[in-house]
């Protein structure tokens, strides 16, 4: 045909398009999947094809022609790239308009369009129209999609296969496949799972997979040794399914190579056996629970793990208790305030610590204490404080019991003492004209009576300080002090007496007792005085963790031979009653005293002229 001929055709054709509409419609119809025609001045007015509103599962009159509605419909991601396009088409008549955008389709599902457009511009060039074209790529995309699958699974690192049904012969591995076994696919071909795997004969194989071919499971997994090529194994999970596909069925398997885990999982083994030795080896009950929550509230734990110690402590050898509840395993334990207890630390996170009584799982006292670890799990140490306990108990006991003897000395030797000493006076009145050695014993029976009543009531005294409940609190010493020199106003002025007393700590004590004790060191610091009137200083330092407190007088001072002796009961250095009144009993009580405070009391044997005694308290 000539050139002459095919011009001919394509005027005719141009002239068929101007003249009969319907020539128009099958190009518009059936060769473009949708076509539009927009005013540039005025976006908004634009015409769209019958086809191009079927595309999206709309008929002619659902979509307005004046409104944009493919800015709405179109992916809003996409929208930006098919403005841009236009506005590049727009300043440039060299500009290829052409994008793939996604729409939606009134069904929901997306639609992907090809779309080309050309401006019409006007004799200077100005922009009019722009007319453009959609094609319906979907399906393309749809298998492109399934392409790029396929290359992942050829990439992916587990094994993945495809297994003739009737050969067993595989049909296809893919990459993570091939080198896991380090064959060829190729080479693959004319193996089955038998040739490379721990599954001994056809049988074997058949009897696992049987169930698939029934259709009685949708899968079977199983762990089992693949065998590479080089003759080395590693273990595997299989996982197998049944694969109806033309032209032949197939089992579509995938195995995952186990030897990383497996070694993670030794390794573990191994780091918990050590763990669990270490946790053995310690003498306190230790064990790690985690909590059970109902209803967002901690309702009882699960035992992960428990050592010796605290099975020993709970009877535990031959129950199975990890991974067992708390409350089912120990119910002396998990008593329910504990439980509770327990559960608001779960909650919370603030550690706590109780004595547990015999009871429930034990027969013995333990003291338990539960904190929050940060996985949010509970670390409880239990240490058996049994001995203790007695310890206490009996200390209680003969406390009590010397507090019933101090009252039976006090109520009931006392009246009789009273009596001799009414008697002895009464005598003594009666035998006045009686000789010097009659009179002279009576009196000794007089002042001895005396004495021992008084002895007896610094007895009592003392045991009245040593067993006394200690009411720790916050005391401070200058404030003690201070009440003190008010109480012994009267023999500091008759003394003319001077007292320094430096910045004075405060601790944490009793502070009656404490203050009995500033009380017999002063008052004997005034007894003990020398000829000059008595100075008398009292400080305070902090070598160390604790504070020393010394009271310093410039009396008689102390023979260094028996500063330990004073301390003791009725041990007294100056036996002459008549200027050094006393029974020897003050020293004794402030020994109590210091020791019932954790401190130590001393006279410090270097300081001269006069007696300094000193004490220690600790600083907290
Ligand atoms: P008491 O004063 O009733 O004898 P204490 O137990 O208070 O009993 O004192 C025991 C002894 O220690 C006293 O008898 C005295 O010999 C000696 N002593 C106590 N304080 C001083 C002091 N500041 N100076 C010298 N001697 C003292």
């Amino acid at each position: 045909m000539s050139d002459v001929d095919k011009t001919s055709l394509r005027d005719e054709l141009y002239n068929y398009l101007k003249a009969d509409d319907r020539t128009l419609e099958f190009l518009l119809e059936r060769v473009l999947d949708g076509v539009w025609y927009t005013d540039v001045r005025e976006p908004r007015r634009e015409w769209l094809s019958r086809g191009y509103k079927a595309l999206f599962g709309y008929a002619e009159d659902e979509i307005d022609d004046f409104g944009e509605w493919w800015r709405r419909n179109m992916f809003p991601e996409d929208v930006q790239r098919a403005d841009d396009d236009v506005r590049m088409a727009l300043a440039d008549p060299d500009h290829k308009y052409q994008h793939v955008v996604r729409f939606r389709h009134k069904d929901g599902h997306t639609v992907w369009v090809h779309c080309r457009g050309h401006v019409v511009r006007d004799a200077e060039g100005r922009p009019l129209r722009l007319l453009g074209c959609h094609i319906d790529v979907t399906r393309l995309m749809e298998l492109e999609q399934i392409d790029r699958f396929g290359t992942i699974v050829e990439h992916c690192v587990s094994g993945i296969y495809l297994i003739d049904a009737e050969t067993l012969k595989f049909v296809q591995a893919n990459g993570g496949a091939r080198q896991q076994l380090g064959y060829s696919m190729a080479e693959l071909a004319e193996l089955t799972p038998i040739d490379v795997s721990g599954i001994g004969s056809r049988q074997e194989l058949m009897d696992r997979l049987a169930p698939l071919r029934d259709g009685k499971i949708p899968f079977v997994t199983f762990e089992t040794t693949h065998i590479r090529k080089d003759g080395s194994t590693y273990p595997v999970e299989v996982h197998c399914e049944w694969l109806d596909t033309s032209p032949r069925p197939v089992f579509l398997t995938f195995v995952s190579d186990l030897s990383e885990m497996k070694r993670r999982e030794n390794e573990l083994a191994a780091s918990r056996e050590f763990n669990q030795i270490i946790l053995d080896s310690v003498s306190d009950g230790i064990a790690t629970l985690a909590p059970l929550e109902s209803d967002g509230r901690v309702v009882d734990f699960t035992i992960i793990a428990v050592n010796h110690a605290m099975r020993r402590q709970f009877h535990l050898h031959e129950t199975p208790f990890v991974g067992a509840r708390l409350s089912e395993i120990m119910p002396g334990i998990a008593a329910p305030d504990l439980l509770q207890r327990l559960a608001e630390v779960a909650s919370d996170g603030n550690a706590f610590a109780a004595e547990i009584g015999p009871g429930g799982a034990t027969s013995d006292w333990h003291l338990v204490r539960a904190n929050r670890t940060p996985f949010g799990a509970l670390f409880i140490t239990c240490i058996n404080i049994t001995a203790a306990k007695q310890r206490e108990l009996s200390l209680r006991q003969s406390n009590e019991a010397l507090k019933r003897f101090s009252a039976i000395v006090s109520h009931d030797l006392q009246a009789p003492l009273r009596h001799i000493g009414l008697f002895a006076e009464m005598l003594e009145a009666k035998l006045t004209g009686a000789d010097d050695e009659t009179r002279f014993m009576t009196g000794r029976i007089r002042d001895n009576t005396r004495r021992l009543q008084r002895m007896i009531s610094g007895l009592l005294d003392y045991t009245t300080v040593a067993y006394a409940e200690i009411q720790r609190e916050s005391v401070d010493l200058g404030g003690v002090v201070a009440d003190v020199m008010k109480l012994l106003e009267g023999d500091i002025a008759a003394k003319q007496a001077s007292i320094v007393v430096d910045p004075l700590p405060t601790v944490r004590g009793d502070r009656d007792l404490l203050a009995r004790l500033f009380q017999n060191l002063i008052a004997n610091a005034l007894k003990y005085a020398s000829d000059a009137p008595p100075r008398i200083v009292i400080g305070a330092k902090r070598p160390d963790g604790n504070w020393i407190i010394s009271v310093a007088d410039n009396g008689i001072g102390i023979d260094p031979r028996f500063g330990e002796r004073i301390f003791d009961v009725f041990n007294r250095l100056h036996r002459d009653e008549s200027r050094y009144p006393g029974m020897g009993i003050g020293l004794a009580i402030c020994r109590q005293i210091v020791e019932s405070h954790r401190g130590e009391i001393w006279v410090d044997s270097e300081f001269k002229p006069g007696a300094r005694f000193c004490f220690s308290l600790p600083a907290d």
